[in-house]
Formats: C-alpha cells, sequence, structure tokens
C-alpha cells in the first residue's frame, strides 16, 4: 500500500487494527477516501476518529479477470457503507464466493488481515446473526 500525507493515518491505523476516519475539525463532516480538504465547507482543518467498523453491504462485485499479485482467486470487491456513513472499498471475506450468499445490505464489519507483502489490510466479514 502506498500512502501520502493525507491517508498514512488511515493505513498506519489499520496495521493496529483501528478504522480511523477523517473528520473536519470545522463542521465535524466525516469523509473517506481521505483527502486534504472538507468536501462540505472547505476546511483544511482535520482530525480522525475511530469507526465502529460496522456497517453494511452496498455493492460488490467478483472480478472475473486475471487475478493481481496479492490477491487469491476468487475474490470479492465490496463497496462498505460504514453505520457513520462513509464508504470504503475493501474486501468481502468469510463468504462462499456463490452470488447466492450475497446480497446488498447485509451486515458486516471490519476485520484485519495480513496482505502478501507483509502489511495489514482491512476486509469485512459477514456479522454473525
Ligand atoms: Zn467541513
Amino acid at each position: 500500500v502506498i500512502t501520502g500525507p493525507d491517508d498514512s493515518f488511515f493505513w498506519d491505523g489499520v496495521a493496529r487494527g483501528e478504522l480511523l476516519l477523517q473528520h473536519c475539525n470545522d463542521c465535524d463532516a466525516l469523509r473517506h477516501p481521505p483527502g486534504p480538504m472538507c468536501p462540505r465547507c472547505g476546511s483544511l482543518e482535520w482530525g480522525t476518529r475511530a469507526a465502529s467498523g460496522r456497517g453494511v453491504l452496498h455493492s460488490w462485485v467478483i472480478p472475473r479477470h486475471r487475478t493481481p499479485p496479492g490477491f487469491d482467486a476468487p475474490y470479492i470487491v465490496a463497496l462498505i457503507e460504514l453505520e457513520e456513513g462513509a464508504r470504503l472499498v475493501s474486501n468481502l471475506i468469510g463468504v462462499d464466493v456463490d452470488a447466492t450468499a450475497i446480497r446488498n445490505d447485509m451486515a458486516v464489519e471490519v476485520c484485519f488481515v495480513d496482505g502478501q507483502e507483509g502489511q495489514r489490510l482491512h476486509a469485512f466479514r459477514p456479522v454473525a446473526s
């Protein structure tokens, strides 16, 4: 994972097992992906806040083309809507890749997995009901 000044906090958090969201110090809006300026009020002042890690599956896709290095095929790319309202692209794990087991709005929670290059990555799995 290549990080810059705007998102290094995010990946440092993932390495510690925390999912951090950026929030605006002026209007308190949460935003993701991280960026230097608040899209709502234009403020450059920001801080971070730990997300609960709970959310729902908003959308997903199973790529069927060649698998990139570091991924086991098949894998599920998921757009997660966190309960804080921010959306995050991640991977959905712990489910049968049989598409009938996956549905939009299913409850998911964050977990952290080791990538093949030694870095930690976030992923989401279904919440046990
Ligand atoms: Zn703002």
